[in-house]
């Protein structure tokens, strides 16, 4: 970033329910950072999922946002506003000759991960990445329709984190556009903080490997690429990421426990060990935050 530019942070929710306590921590560190030094902060709907995003839960996550003295600058955008932006960036991609129709469905794509020789979880094993136009055509008359996937060649980014420190990662082939014609979360997420002016980017830690594609596309888009701040996970008390099923998670579970939202923001300042200023990237806990029993 340059010495003059001021930060603007972000936090990107996808409204599919209530915030927890690991999202309303990730939300206090990104907002304290961005207002430490004057900057500015939005907040994002990533409601690309019709299905599961509702204008409900929008705003209980930003009563909640709000009860624990988060604030924002200008109105809240949604992504599914924003579809003809993220569909001008695709066809730029396209152009460019950097995307390819991919006909896998979720389990064959883990299945070959997982095989002996596949590249394991979460990355995709490259099935479609050299289809001729004859097995394009088959799988089309067979019924399935493409997503579209970005070329990233193995790309190695190098990425100097403000919590997680120096990381590399490859590039995988992430999905740019689903296979039912809606922009998809990382070609989405790119284009909205480089259009919103977004130069810090402070989100948890799950995330991590999924910036170095995003980083790729921020290049190709010809877009200046954020600042990145990884801050790791709350976890339950039986060390699992932190989720609905694990009890009194969310600030209305609290509240019914007595807990008022000045309590909550307390425990979670407390618990990023970083002396009241949640927006001290330096001093933030490296480690998850694995709760108690007793504190939910
Ligand atoms: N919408 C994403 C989520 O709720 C976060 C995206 C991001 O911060 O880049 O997990």
């Amino acid at each position: 970033m340059a010495p003059n530019t001021r930060s603007r942070g972000r936090f990107a929710p996808s409204p599919t329910g209530d915030l927890h306590l690991g999202n309303l921590r990730t939300a206090l560190v990104a907002w304290a950072h961005a207002r430490r030094e004057g900057g500015s902060f939005i907040v994002r709907m990533e409601d690309l999922d019709r299905v599961t995003s509702s204008e409900q839960h929008e705003q209980r996550q930003l009563a909640d946002l709000a009860a624990i003295g988060i604030d924002w600058d200008g109105e809240v955008v949604r992504q599914s506003d924003r579809f003809d932006l993220h569909r001008d960036a695709i066809a730029t991609l396209r152009r460019q000759g950097r995307l390819y129709e991919c006909f896998c469905t979720r389990r064959e794509i883990r299945e070959a991960a997982q095989a002996p020789h596949g590249p394991g979880e979460g990355v995709y094993p490259g099935t479609c990445r050299e289809l001729t136009t004859a097995a394009a055509a088959g799988l089309r008359d067979s019924g399935r329709r493409p997503a579209l996937r970005l070329h990233a060649d193995g790309a190695v980014v190098h990425i100097d984190d403000l919590v997680a420190g120096r990381y590399s990662g490859i590039a995988d082939d992430v999905v740019v556009e689903r296979n039912d014609g809606v922009p998809a979360y990382n070609l989405a997420v790119v284009v909205d903080d480089a259009d919103q002016g977004v130069n810090e980017v402070i989100r948890g830690d799950d995330l991590l490997p999924v910036t170095p594609p995003q980083v790729v596309l921020h290049q190709h888009l010809g877009l200046a690429v954020p600042v990145y701040g990884h801050v790791p996970l709350v976890l339950a008390p039986d060390g699992t990421r932190l989720a609905k099923r694990h009890g009194a998670v969310t600030l209305a579970d609290l509240a019914v426990r007595g807990r008022t939202p000045a309590q909550v923001r307390s425990m979670l300042i407390d618990s990023l060990e970083v002396g009241g200023d949640a927006g001290d990237l330096r001093r933030i806990r490296r480690t998850p935050w694995q709760l108690r029993a007793d504190q939910l």
